[in-house]
């Protein structure tokens, strides 16, 4: 399968989420257009579960000290986007 140029699913390695089992197959960058790579963090679509990328870019829970390290900007960007999971389970899921 080939992907068109800045599809979400690009360089994303579908993986269950550690929490809820959703399996996440597309991550959209923040910022840009960035492709996941180790150590970066991520949230579930579904429930809403801080995520870090593994070494095989498998989905990690992110572990609470980790989180506390971060940038104050970094911390409100995940709130946020835990927010906006909930507000699009709300709705009905993410289709
Ligand atoms: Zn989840």
């Amino acid at each position: 399968m080939s992907l068109e140029p800045g599809d979400p699913r690009e360089g994303v390695r579908p993986c269950a989420c550690p929490s809820c089992g959703y399996v996440l197959d597309a991550a959209t960058a923040v910022k840009g257009n960035a492709r996941p790579k180790r150590g970066d963090i991520s949230v579930c679509g579904m429930c809403g579960l801080m995520l870090v990328f593994g070494p095989e870019l498998e989905l990690l829970r992110m572990p609470m000290a980790l989180f506390e390290e971060l940038p104050c900007e970094l911390q409100l960007e995940l709130m946020q986007a835990r927010a906006l999971a909930a507000y699009a389970r709300a709705k009905g899921g993410l289709g």
